[in-house]
């Protein structure tokens, strides 16, 4: 069991804010300030150069991949940290793609979010063998699954919607046919239990800067499966994916286990933030987790329906079929947005007109979804969106 009080009291959240955001950029641990200081001012400081050792920089990625691999039941020592989302997304896909050498379809769907359909787009073309990127509904992707299917590339977690795919399922009937999945839990990892090994999942990737609360540009992480590492030939062949970097050969050879999905040097600050909020996330029971989160939205749900009868729920009704997250249709949802942040309720907007507002029970509670719905209710009932001043579309939505 987790008790939700105390850890929200290890947060620093703005006074006076409900941050329902958590789900695109997780808040500030209060310990995360000093690790990193400690990082700049004893190991960057005092180590210098030899903080690579003595500070252990080089273990950091395998040393937090595992940590997080608890929250995703991973295999210890299969999953490696570096990197954005959006480059492991192209590592996990190359990877796929060659592991599945007669076939040239690509499944995704229309809810995923667009760096990953970029990222295959941008790696089918540079492949030149002719793949192709098949995009259809999100209900509709288990009637494509077929023979000619190379590799399943979902996310699990609709970031539009919440809507949640059945990883065990999915999975299941694309191995049936011969394919592989490549698994996006960018808004899975820290939202609810994910269990990579009980989903036989083959390759999985996900971001440390949302529900994971590392911080912004904090970095992404990478999974494989123990069955496949060895047979992966990294795509983005770095030096720290070598077998022997500091050999310095000229020829590339893949380092040992996961270590080859490496890349580039680490960032070793933002490194030291994640360090601090899994010291919280080590912690957390996820069934515990995942109850408070569906407590959560359901509040939300019921609250804001019976009060605001010009929003429409965009989200799965069935708790069990969605994240940690509750969408909301507003043909004007962006100004309501803005008049909702005006008054300290933050969640954020994803065109066309998607309302969207996130629900981390380690900082939430019961009390924070009863204002929020309050001040919801007034900026829907007394129209307070419709002012020139909400309307202005700025560079981050
Ligand atoms: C947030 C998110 C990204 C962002 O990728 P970055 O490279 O970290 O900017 C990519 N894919 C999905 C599914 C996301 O939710």
């Amino acid at each position: 069991m987790t008790n939700f009080a105390a850890t929200k009291d290890l947060f620093h959240l703005p006074e006076g804010m409900i941050y329902l955001d958590g789900n695109s950029l997780g808040p500030l641990p209060k310990a995360t300030e000093a690790r990193v200081a400690r990082t700049i001012t004893a190991e960057w400081g005092e180590k210098v150069i030899t903080g690579w050792n003595r500070a252990g920089w080089m273990a950091q990625p395998t040393a937090l991949g595992d940590r997080i691999g608890r929250l995703i039941r991973a295999e210890p020592g299969h999953v490696v940290l570096g990197d954005t989302l959006s480059i492991k997304v192209y590592q996990a896909l190359a990877a796929a793609i060659d592991l599945v050498p007669d076939r040239k379809v690509i499944l995704t769907d229309s809810g995923n979010f667009p760096s990953d359909i970029y990222m295959a787009e941008g790696l089918i073309k540079s492949l030149g063998r002719g793949h192709e990127l098949r995009v259809v509904a999100p209900e509709d992707v288990e009637n494509h699954i077929n023979d000619d299917l190379a590799v399943l590339m979902l996310t699990q977690v609709d970031y539009r919607t919440g809507r949640l795919h059945d990883m065990k399922a999915l999975t299941a009937q694309a191995q049936a046919v011969g394919a592989v999945t490549c698994w996006d839990l960018a808004h899975t990892a820290g939202a609810m239990a994910v269990d990579l090994q009980g989903c036989n999942a083959d390759f999985a990737v996900g971001c440390t800067y949302k529900y994971l609360n590392a911080g912004p540009g904090a970095p992404a992480f990478i999974y494989v499966s123990p069955r496949h590492i060895d047979n992966c030939q990294p795509a983005l062949s770095g030096w720290l994916g070598h077998a022997a970097p500091f050999a310095f050969d000229l020829d590339y050879r893949p380092g040992t286990g996961i270590e080859r999905m490496r890349v580039g040097t680490p960032s070793v600050l933002q490194m030291a933030a994640l360090d601090a909020s899994l010291d919280i996330w080590d912690t957390v029971d996820m069934d515990t987790l995942r109850a408070a989160s569906i407590a959560l939205t359901e509040q939300f749900i019921a609250g804001i329906e019976a009060a605001c009868p010009h929003l429409t729920l965009a989200s799965p009704r069935n708790p069990q079929q969605r994240g940690s997250q509750v969408s909301f249709a507003f043909a004007d949802g962006y100004a309501a947005m803005q008049a909702c942040i005006a008054r300290n309720v933050v969640g954020d907007f994803r065109a066309p007109n998607i309302m969207r507002f996130g629900f981390c029970p380690l900082f939430i509670d019961a009390g924070d979804v009863d204002v929020a719905i309050d001040v919801i209710a007034d900026v829907m009932g007394q129209r307070l969106w419709d002012d020139p001043t909400y309307k202005q579309v700025a560079r981050v939505t």
